[in-house]
Formats: C-alpha cells, structure tokens, sequence
C-alpha cells in the first residue's frame, strides 16, 4: 500500500518545501550576475532558462544536485502514487523514516543492505 490523501499530502509539502529551499539556496548567491544582464535576457528567457538550469545544476554541489534528484523522484512517486514504498523490495517504507527522510527510496533494511554492498566493493 502507498500513502493517500492527507499524509501524502503532508510529505508532499515537505518534499516542495525542501525543494525550494535547494533551488534558493543557490539564487542568493549565483543568479545576481545573470540578472544584472537585463532587458537582453528576457528576450530569449525560454533559451537562457533552459541554459541557465544547465548552469544551475553545474553550479550547485554535488550533494545538493542528488538531493534536488531525489526529491524530484519523490514527487515523482506521489504522482504515480507509489510514494513511501521501498524501491528495491516494495515494502512500505514506513512513515516514520519517512518523516525524517521524506525522499528516502529504500526501507531501511534495504538501505543497510546496499550501504554494505558499497562499503564492499
Ligand atoms: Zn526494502
């Protein structure tokens, strides 16, 4: 079973929120010299959106950028309303990982798992 209605909707706020927080995190810092261009910019906007969220992702660390990732596969998951199943067994999650990880793609035994297979290799 997936999560429905409320609770879902609860993880999906989170998911947006963290979101955002990932996204503007970086606008303070790194989009003031591309505004200051100005009226130019607005003239080709969908061109230098699009270049400008090739720069962003390059622009942002690599944690953040697998954050943004995971998140963005979460909210993927609500829609397709498999959110809060374990992407390796199927097993619910359960909530209360999720409510620390709300992105979090593996039930916690999976998770270990695939943390000793890595430390492995
Ligand atoms: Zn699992």
């Amino acid at each position: 079973m997936s999560f429905k209605g409320a609770k879902v909707e609860k993880f999906r706020q989170r998911l947006l929120a963290k979101r955002r927080e990932l996204l503007s995190g970086v606008h303070g810092s790194k989009v003031k010299s591309l505004e200051s261009t100005g009226d130019e910019i607005q003239d080709i906007a969908d061109q230098a959106s699009s270049a400008y969220t090739k720069e962003f992702l390059l622009s942002i660390g690599d944690t953040e950028r697998r954050m943004l990732k995971q998140v963005d596969e979460a909210l993927h998951k609500i829609r397709q309303d498999t959110y809060g199943l374990c992407e390796a067994c199927g097993e619910p999650i359960g909530e209360r990982r999720l409510e620390a990880l709300p992105f979090a793609r593996l039930c916690i035994a999976c998770q270990e798992e695939e943390e000793r297979a890595k430390a492995e290799k």
